[in-house]
């Protein structure tokens, strides 16, 4: 795994982790995974909100163990984020390319797809 994905954490998956991490009501992009037997944080979910990352991340307590994210004040820097963790990460679950929220007009800057 390459070495630092930018994001904060990582912190435990659980409601009262998110709502002391997560102190805004932002567009963000998140990661979700598990601790190696090394002790490092193993990236196997990437995802993204478009207006507020706290409420997607708990959506999916109890589905890994860990999370890191980021908040943004632009939605289009979530996503170019994103981008950035789908190429250089490669998470495991992360089957399809991110997907463009409504209105952006950025383009991947790694692969050209939206
Ligand atoms: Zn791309």
């Amino acid at each position: 795994m390459a070495a630092g994905s930018g994001l904060r954490g990582s912190f435990p998956l659980t409601i009262e982790s998110i709502d002391k991490e997560v102190k805004y009501v932002a567009p963000g992009v998140f990661g979700l995974g598990v601790l190696g037997d090394d002790g490092r944080f193993q990236m196997l979910f990437i995802g993204r909100s478009d207006t507020d990352v706290r409420r997607v991340l708990k959506s999916y307590v109890g589905k890994a163990n860990r999370f890191k994210f980021e908040v943004y004040d632009d939605p289009q820097r979530a996503f170019l984020k994103e981008c950035e963790l789908f190429h250089f990460m490669k998470p495991k679950a992360n089957k399809v390319h991110p997907q463009r929220g409504a209105g952006m007009e950025c383009v991947c800057p790694q692969c050209g797809a939206f």
